[in-house]
């Protein structure tokens, strides 16, 4: 029998609780104020509050804030550090080179550091006292439509036990009808997924692609060269993952003698056996690291990919009744290894667009797609259109990268191949050789439980937690695929690229294996639906409130 569910209606539903979002909702009620009119904004987040899903370099260029708030800094933006003070180094394994010259686009010049669960928060707090209904806990899990028009989401049932059934505290989603809908779910959304499989929005653009971010606060003792230092951002490439496979590492520092911690791999990487967390940890044993952060102890760890196909991935972003913003849009540029201000801008010109729309109380795309246009005449597009072939060099082998990224310097981005193609990253896995066992454990590595995590400990300081008794919100559609054809294959990836444990291979008495999930360890990342080589891992969303509870990260 059909659930009898509650519908609640507004002018407008912002489905995500992230930079983009938060900005578009403060913008749209300061304008409907501004005309004098009164309008219903809702925005819902799937974390337990505001920011507690929010993980990120975060380095924050404030262009779009001052734009949306010019006295973000009397309004207690939380920032960390003021200024950035930048150096760049090129890794070997126990040896660096400091990078004499970094073109324009890598300076952080005027921009701030930032947690960006403490600034959403902040976001948040702003959007509440002007108005915005703020749901924290709500997590979208269906797109609503009539016809091929989006008239809202479904939230997702709560108290549903892990066979289906009704527990005592069951409570049905809520139906959340709008007139517009903005999508800004972050990276690899899960409703955006099933909005390009309705309405095509990522039919005839380059494919989808990220990269993977492990990430860690670290309190770092007084004796830290760090701390006396004037550098604030350190970058690095190179070692451990050399320069046929895209990432590089990251330290910034932060309030009361923190700092943030991270390391990124591009997910196009071709060894079946590389595991990012490794990764990660081994950058953080290399002496330039390790002396910074040597007596220190880890405050906070997490993980979450990055949108970085850019300019030529991004999706339609206008829809009967729906817009699509910030990194659910493919909005970060990569050249700028940072995100937030092109989230905002985005937000701020979808609420621009939806106040046109409520004028003409027209909410079609014929209206909506204005948004597109005001994209495309923004700085977003200049910023974009001019870093659109840099994450394909980026992923080009060995120093002639270097070459090809010069030329696309010299030539406005265009270099050597104007589109620069882009491959799936679940397509880039080489076999495994027959002989390769499972790559090594981050378990096996020298592990000291304070400085130095293995997963399950990182995953402890992340602060996840989820119902147990729900159903696993990772399908597996063909369950068989993981222990014949990916094992033998591959040798079952997913147990690596998973930062958070939650795919284990198990032996069964008799010998066959079985891969067993502990989908409660999930830290939301989607790697696992990004990087599986079959596509046989569907990330949905778990009860609201569930996932990690991320608050200086
Ligand atoms: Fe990330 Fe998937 Fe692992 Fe969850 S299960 S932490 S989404 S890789």
């Amino acid at each position: 029998m059909e659930e009898t569910r509650e519908a609640l209606e507004f002018d407008v539903l912002f489905v995500g609780g992230g930079p983009a979002n938060l900005a578009g909702a403060i913008h749209l009620m300061n304008l409907a104020q501004q005309a004098g009119k009164e309008i219903e904004v809702c925005l819902i987040e799937k974390a337990e509050s505001i920011g507690s899903h929010s993980l990120s370099g975060a380095i924050m260029d404030p262009v779009a804030l001052k734009e949306l708030m010019p006295d973000y800094l009397d309004k207690g933006c939380p920032i960390e550090v003021a200024e950035c003070r930048d150096e760049f180094y090129y890794l070997t394994p126990s040896g660096k080179v400091k990078v004499p010259y970094t073109p324009g686009y890598m300076h952080n010049d005027g921009c701030h550091i930032v947690s960006l669960s403490k600034y959403c928060s902040w976001l948040g707090e702003q959007a509440e006292a002007l108005g915005v209904m703020v749901f924290p806990g709500f997590a979208g899990t269906e797109i609503l439509y009539d016809g091929d028009r989006v008239i809202g989401i479904r939230t997702g049932d709560k108290g549903i036990d892990k066979d289906g059934n009704k527990r005592p505290n069951f409570e049905p989603g809520v139906d959340l009808m709008a007139k517009v809908t903005v999508f800004g779910e972050g990276p690899k959304g899960s409703l955006l997924r099933e909005l390009g499989k309705k309405l095509g929005i990522f039919e005839g653009k380059m494919p989808q692609v990220f990269e993977t971010a492990v990430k860690e606060v670290i309190q770092i003792p007084d004796s830290s060269p760090f701390i006396a230092s004037n550098t604030t951002v350190l970058h690095s490439f190179g070692y451990p993952l050399g320069l046929d496979t895209k990432g590089g590492g990251f330290l910034y520092k932060m309030k009361e003698n923190r700092v943030a911690l991270g390391f990124v791999v591009g997910l196009e990487y071709e060894d079946p056996l590389l595991e990012p967390y490794q990764a990660f940890l081994s950058f953080k044993k290399h002496p330039l690291i390790a002396e910074i952060i040597k007596g220190g102890k880890v405050l906070q760890q997490g993980a979450k990919t990055l949108p970085a196909g850019g300019f030529y991935s991004m999706p339609r972003l206008a829809v009967d009744g729906a817009l699509i913003v910030g990194d659910s849009a493919s909005m970060l540029n990569i050249q700028r290894l940072k995100g937030i201000h092109t989230a905002t801008k985005s937000g701020l010109l979808a609420a621009e667009t939806i106040m046109a729309a409520v004028d003409s109380d027209n909410y079609s795309a014929d209206t909506l797609n204005a948004y597109e246009e005001k994209i495309a005449g923004s700085w977003i597009k200049k910023e974009l259109y001019a870093a659109r072939n840099f994450g394909q060099a980026l992923s080009q082998k060995g120093f002639g990268k270097f070459i090809t990224i010069g030329a696309q310097y010299l030539s406005g981005g265009r270099g050597f191949t104007d589109p620069m193609p882009i491959e799936e990253d679940s397509s880039s896995l080489k076999k495994a050789a027959a002989a390769e066992a499972p790559g090594a454990s981050s378990d096996s590595q020298d592990l000291d439980g304070k400085l130095y995590l293995d997963k399950l400990t990182g995953l402890y300081l992340s602060g996840t937690t989820h119902e147990e008794n729900q159903p696993c919100h990772l399908i597996i559609p063909d369950p068989n695929l993981c222990i014949t054809d990916c094992y033998d294959t591959y040798r079952s990836p997913c147990t690596l690229f998973c930062p958070a444990q939650v795919y284990e291979l198990e032996e069964e008495p008799d010998g066959s294996k079985r891969l067993k999930l502990n989908p409660s360890n999930c830290l939301h990342c989607k790697t696992c639906e990004i990087k599986d080589p079959y596509k046989n891992i569907i990330w949905t969303c778990p009860e609201g409130g569930g996932g990690p509870k991320y608050s200086i990260v």
